[in-house]
């Protein structure tokens, strides 16, 4: 399977699952407003992941709608296509 930018760079503070936020978030807040239970801050690096993975479908279709208006097209639902396990994230951009 050929990866693709988005699985390599995303964040390393996902919990695994279906969705994930790639490198390119802009820290602007829409995705913790759609989906407040779903995505988390990291303030001291200015950014937002999936800190817990929808499980009603209320929470399922908050995160379908962030993901859609995300303005850096960041959010991705791909995540249940592979194991995270075997695909770490770019450390370089991971670092602390
Ligand atoms: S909506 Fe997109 S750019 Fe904005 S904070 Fe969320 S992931 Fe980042």
């Amino acid at each position: 399977m050929e990866l693709t930018d988005h699985r390599r760079n995303r964040w390393a503070q996902n919990v695994h699952g279906q969705f994930y936020v790639d490198q390119r978030c802009l820290y602007c807040d829409l995705c913790r407003t759609l989906a407040p239970t779903i995505f988390k801050r990291n303030e001291e690096r200015e950014f937002s992941y999936v800190g817990r993975q929808p499980k009603t479908d209320k929470e399922v279709t908050q995160t379908y709608k962030a993901a859609f208006y995300c303005p850096q097209e960041a959010i991705h639902d791909d995540g249940l296509e592979f194991d995270w396990d075997a695909i770490p994230p770019d450390d370089c951009h991971n670092a602390t």
